[in-house]
């Protein structure tokens, strides 16, 4: 057959792909990731009625829940999915890892659906619009539910050969995806040893896991998981942006950042996402100090004329 032929009879590349199988890979991932954490969280109360929320389990659940939240949205979604700075080697590893013991996805599967997301936000083909289920009252809170979470019982499968083909380039990215169940694993181990640990008990261990594995995973999922379904539905939008992106300023430091959402889709090239330096942006501010220390670099923000270009309220 001549190349030509071939060339023909070649199916155009799929943007999205939808089988049984990756059907079934996702319904596995939701229950493992998603209805687990609920489950553990609901057994870290139980578990207090034989042994105490201590300073070990404050530390543990803050901590874990800060280094993975960093690695989500400074790792998995400004440097990987938009690529807004460039970073050493040892940073997209640290990055890469942390991002995927939040359990929220491997880091190229994540990319993939996120520029999908970026790609139609509120419109046919998003994996998760809140806006797309009717505007009455009864579809705005079926359209809430299915964008905060049970759109990942089911969904298209973004083809990352079409979506996140500059991440399959990179080796040490696709070595980092391809172990992500073992970083979550290591994400619940390291709390429980460091709980046992510093308790020198099993109980300890036990604790450890619970609020510093499965409850930080639950806090940093409805985190996460916030932006797309309520802030694609209610705040401020001071940019213009063709789809219903807002900003929440008030959740500005518990989503490092993320919460400045019409921000982020206005100039989603931006490593900062809060703009102006008096908008709190914990995940900028580790890229900035990244960038001091030399690990970092290409670290630049809209300039002031492009961001006037699009502003639709006064600043
Ligand atoms: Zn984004
Ligand atoms: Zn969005």
């Amino acid at each position: 057959m001549s190349e030509d032929i071939a060339q023909s009879t070649r199916e155009p590349r799929r943007k999205v792909i939808s089988s049984p199988y990756l059907h079934k890979l996702q319904r596995r991932h939701f229950l493992l990731f998603d209805i687990l954490p609920i489950v553990g969280t609901a057994a870290a109360f139980a578990f207090l009625a034989v042994y105490p929320f201590g300073v070990t389990e404050i530390v543990l659940l803050v901590s874990f829940w800060l280094l993975t939240g960093l690695g989500v949205t400074v790792g998995y979604h400004r440097l990987f999915t938009h690529r807004t700075f460039k970073a050493a080697p040892a940073v997209v590893a640290v990055l890469g890892v942390l991002g995927s013991m939040a359990g929220q996805g491997g880091v190229i599967s994540w990319v993939a659906l996120h520029r999908r997301h970026h790609e139609c936000s509120d419109r046919e083909g998003d994996p998760h619009s809140p806006n797309l289920s009717g505007s009455d009252f009864k579809g705005r809170l079926k359209g809430l539910a299915h964008s905060h979470f049970l759109w990942m019982r089911r969904h298209e499968y973004p083809n990352i050969v079409h979506y996140a083909p500059d991440l399959l380039k990179s080796k040490l990215i696709v070595k980092v995806a391809r172990y992500y169940y073992y970083w979550v694993v290591l994400g619940l181990l390291l709390p429980a040893l460091i709980g046992g640990l510093v308790t020198m008990s099993w109980l300890g261990a036990v604790s450890g896991l619970l609020w510093g594995g499965f409850a930080r995973i639950f806090v940093l999922e409805h985190i996460v998981w916030a932006i797309n379904s309520f802030l694609h539905m209610f705040g401020t939008k001071p940019y213009e942006s063709r789809e219903n992106s807002r900003n929440g300023a008030v959740f500005a430091l518990i989503t490092l950042g993320e919460s400045w959402h019409n921000n982020h889709h206005a100039f989603p090239d931006s490593p900062s996402f809060g703009l102006e330096w008096y908008r709190l942006d914990p995940g900028f501010w580790l890229i900035k100090l990244l960038s001091v220390t030399g690990l970092a670099w290409d670290v630049e923000v809209p300039a002031n004329d492009r961001r006037a270009a699009k502003r639709i309220v006064p600043a």
